[in-house]
């Protein structure tokens, strides 16, 4: 059983989908379905691409869904053509970012340098980033992925001061699981998950460490999410795929019952 403290957050990435006027009716289906969230209810978050978020304050009103985006850039303004920025994205309303999400560092060649300059411009804008981390199957197969998750996690938090921790959420999504219909078992995602509290705890104290939210992203589907939801250092999902689906993203958050 993970601290009650912490809440539970389910988020769900559209990727590249569901980006403008044809996604509204997935956001009324959502809408209904989570109807009922209450403050001690699991929180739920849709990162949608940014051609969405001008949509979503109207399609979300009066809802208790809470949105982000899947992106930021590490600068606040400037010649960065094609980039958004922290204000830019809080100008949306927008409370929420992935940083290093395994397929920006696969496709944009994001390296983990770059990953901590984003999750700094996202603490720097009040937006809790999202962090990612999480190996490859080579590096899972060589028995490695505890090092190699703990360095990406490392490399992300420092250098430049990262001022407030405890607003940070970490999601650990092994690559070889990403769309893959391949899910961590518990054991296997409980292992990393305490893995990453532990080396937060040694880094930040563990005070902060009890704090911070753990997710666990990669093929999660409504079977398989009360399962990993029920691990001491797991404190909710990241869902790609499946939360295309609004009932099926609304029965993960169902399934991730409030800790008493
Ligand atoms: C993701 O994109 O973060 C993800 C976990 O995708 P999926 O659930 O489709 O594996």
């Amino acid at each position: 059983m993970a601290n009650p403290a912490r809440r539970p957050l389910i988020a769900g990435n559209w990727k590249m989908n569901l980006g403008g006027r044809q996604g509204l009716d997935h956001r009324r289906r959502l809408a209904d379905e989570i109807a009922a969230q209450a403050d001690n209810q699991p929180q739920l978050v849709v990162l949608a691409p940014f051609t969405a978020l001008p949509l979503l304050p109207e399609a979300l009103a009066g809802t208790p869904v809470e949105y982000g985006a899947q992106d930021i850039s590490a600068h606040d303004s400037g010649a960065f053509t094609g980039d958004i920025s922290g204000p830019m994205l809080t100008g949306f309303g927008c409370r929420y970012v992935l940083a290093g999400h395994s397929e920006r560092r696969e496709h944009h060649g994001e390296t983990d340098e770059v990953v901590h300059d984003k999750v700094a411009a996202a603490l720097r804008h009040r937006l809790t980033p999202i962090l990612c981390v999480g190996e490859p199957l080579t590096v899972r197969t060589a028995g490695q992925h505890l090092r190699h998750t703990l360095d990406q996690a490392e490399r992300a938090l420092t250098g430049p001061p990262v001022d407030d921790l405890t607003a940070l959420v970490i999601a650990y999504e092994p690559v070889w699981a990403i769309g893959t219909g391949h899910v961590a078992t518990p054991d296997d995602a409980q292992e990393v998950c305490g893995a990453i509290r532990g080396h937060l705890a040694d880094r930040y104290g563990p005070a902060a460490a009890e704090q911070i939210r753990l997710l666990y992203g990669g093929s999660v589907k409504a079977s398989s999410s009360a399962a990993i939801l029920r691990q001491p250092d797991i404190d909710g999902a990241l869902v790609g795929g499946a939360s295309l689906d609004p009932g099926e993203l609304a029965a993960i958050w169902r399934s991730a019952q409030p800790r008493t």
